[in-house]
């Protein structure tokens, strides 16, 4: 066995922080958890950066990073912002991108185009995870098929399962999400002891999230009281107000700097050279354009002063929200590479009244403390306590045949999680609902577990009904699901005994089945996601035409009616590339023609008039 290599004989489960900014992977290394270097041994991370270029090949890492400025377009950069959520979800912060989010008005998850090509925010993520992979797999000369992936605790089902979806996508068994905060704890070993009882904070101040986290740990359990931060405030604002400061420094306008890209690059990275030299140094002098640059730790500390205060202010928030007075947290732990910043580490700890947990790398911490999860769940800590898990997920057949999770696999049980459904057709009173257990993409390769009717929902229009699906799942493993229709109160509830006749081997078999098809199976669902897509498309825009009739001349009937034809026959095709492209056409052509009507009907409300309902 070479040196520093491990026993190729048992499985490594590998622990990934997949970070906004950057990602990592540790393992276990002779029952200490160490961070997977790049090839020079140097660098742990990975920038979360993933480019296309022009012969469609995939940069990720630093090689990708080093193309944001010169080439933003085909550059993909903060994905993770874009996990599990729908184009609502991220109207608001559409400017922050350098590349091409499709702005759709619908609810269905967002895309990403580049090119001729649409990306799910998932697929760009395997990207980043099979970089990890194969780092992992380089450094430890052994496969690695298994993973624990830390998130956010903040993150909702959907992002959660995004997360795990990637995993299976880049070839790894996620055994485990796991909340970042808890993985930062473990890191320091807090928590570890079985009867510890205490209140920590987890303080992660990153590239360009801030997020604080109380939890309370008892028995091995982590439980997360409160969370609060700030999606827009980390590291990259410290290097936008050093930008400035140069800028004032050099006489230089801000709007040349938008013109000139090169001289915009070399600012940038002075700015995050300065930011970095004054976490040790008092002073940082550096060139730019051939012009000498100064900035002093005082002058940087009173520029990012009401950046920390804000900081502060959701710390404030979240102990206020857990019902917690700064004397009850125990610990503070440091997370994030922009808790480097001395500052950063005086005023959380003056805010706290304590000293700060900051002897490991703040970069470095979360990815840690996976590898140590994962070395729990592989079962070489045996005196620690693991919860029972379901071992396959749980989940409900949506249109065309798509398996929904619910409860994922491995989630502890007893558990509960639910979901909100609609309808897809005008004045629909029943829905079926099939509950299936698998890992498998499509209904038909997993596991059918029963199916019951809810019926009596009242007729509305399509989309209109909310349905609730919630699985209970019991300490005996029984499930229970339960519908109900929101708006009307119908509900309908049955009992459902998961595993019941499934095996050991049979599990393993439908686990492998589910990452080896990995890849199919995400084609097969984007297709089929894209034509449900371009159905609801159809059936709105051919109602919109109808109703909206009179406020549209006569051209705009036949182009929105040539659109919906052209979008028609793409479905037809087995291309999701041509999918998403019509229904990026049709939107784009009849967006203006929505907002014309909308503004019609509000006039016409605000004289008084009464709309007709088509
Ligand atoms: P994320 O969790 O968002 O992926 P990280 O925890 O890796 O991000 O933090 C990245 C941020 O940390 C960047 O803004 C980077 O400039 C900053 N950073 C890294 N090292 C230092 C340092 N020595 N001093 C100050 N900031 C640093
Ligand atoms: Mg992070």
């Amino acid at each position: 066995m070479k040196d520093g290599s491990v026993d190729q004989e048992r499985d490594v489960i590998v622990g990934i922080d997949l970070g906004t900014t950057n990602s990592l992977v540790a393992f276990m290394q002779d029952n200490h958890p160490v961070c997977v270097q790049d090839t020079n041994g140097k660098n742990t991370l990975v920038p979360s950066v993933v480019h296309f270029t022009a012969a469609e090949q995939v940069l990720v890492g630093d090689a990708a990073k080093n193309l944001l400025v010169s080439d933003p377009a085909h550059t993909i950069y903060s994905v993770k912002r874009l996990m599990g959520k729908s184009y609502k979800d991220v109207a608001g912060f559409q400017g922050f991108f350098g590349y091409k989010i499709l702005d759709d008005d619908a609810e269905s998850l967002v895309k990403i185009r580049v090119q001729d090509r649409y990306y799910t925010p998932v697929e760009l993520s395997a990207w980043i995870l099979r970089e990890l992979k194969t780092r992992a797999e380089s450094r430890l000369g052994a496969k690695v098929s298994k993973a624990v992936i830390t998130v956010p605790a903040y993150f909702n089902d959907n992002q959660r399962q995004a997360t795990r979806d990637a995993g299976k996508l880049a070839g790894l068994d996620v055994l485990r999400i796991v909340n970042e905060p808890t993985a930062a704890a473990l890191a320091y070993g807090i928590g570890l002891a079985p009867q510890q009882s205490e209140c920590i904070a987890v303080y992660d101040l990153g590239g360009g999230t801030f997020d604080i986290s109380i939890l309370q740990i008892q028995d091995g359990i982590f439980e997360v009281l409160a969370t609060n931060g700030d999606t827009f405030l980390g590291g990259d604002d410290f290097d936008r107000a050093v930008i400035d400061f140069f800028l004032k420094q050099l006489n230089i306008d801000a709007e040349i700097l938008a013109e000139e890209k090169s001289l915009g690059q070399e600012i940038r990275l002075q700015a995050e050279a300065a930011k970095k030299a004054l976490s040790t140094a008092d002073q940082f002098e550096g060139r730019i354009g051939g012009k000498a640059v100064r900035i002093s730790r005082t002058e940087f500390e009173s520029l990012v002063q009401p950046l920390v205060q804000r900081t502060l202010d959701c710390c404030r928030n979240a102990l206020s929200d857990a019902k917690l007075q700064t004397h009850q947290i125990q610990k503070i732990v440091m997370v994030g590479g922009s808790t480097r910043v001395p500052l950063v580490k005086q005023q959380v700890s003056a805010f706290f009244q304590q000293p700060v947990f900051d002897n490991l790398n703040p970069d470095e911490v979360v990815a840690l403390g996976a590898a140590i999860q994962a070395d729990i769940l592989a079962g070489n800590q045996k005196d620690l306590l693991l919860l029972d898990v379901t071992p396959l997920s749980l989940g409900i057949e949506t249109v065309g045949g798509l398996m929904d999770t619910i409860i994922a696999r491995n989630s502890k049980v007893p558990n509960k999680a639910g979901r909100q459904y609609t309808t897809s057709v005008d004045g629909q009173k029943n829905l079926k609902i099939a509950v299936f257990q698998g890992e498998r993409d499509l209904v038909e390769h997993n596991r059918k577990l029963g199916e019951f009717v809810l019926r009596g929902i009242p007729p509305m229009p399509a989309g209109l009904p909310k349905i609730d699906i919630q699985f209970i799942l019991n300490a005996d493993g029984i499930l229970t699901v339960r519908a109900s229709e929101l708006r009307s109160g119908v509900a309908q509830e049955v009992d459902i005994r998961p595993t019941y006749g499934i095996d050991e081997e049979e599990m393993a078999r439908m686990l492998l089945d589910s990452i080896a098809h990995a890849q199919e199976d995400r084609q097969v669902r984007g297709l089929l996601e894209a034509r449900n897509e371009a159905n609801n498309l159809l059936y709105s825009g051919e109602k919109f035409l109808e109703q909206n009739r009179a406020i549209l001349a006569a051209e705009e009937v036949e182009q929105t009616k040539k659109l919906l034809n052209d979008l028609l026959e793409a479905t037809k095709l087995d291309d999701k590339d041509v999918i998403h492209r019509a229904i990026e056409t049709l939107n784009t052509y009849t967006s203006p023609l929505a907002h014309r009507a909308m503004d019609t009907t509000i006039r016409a409300a605000m004289r008084g008039t009464k709309v007709s309902e088509g």
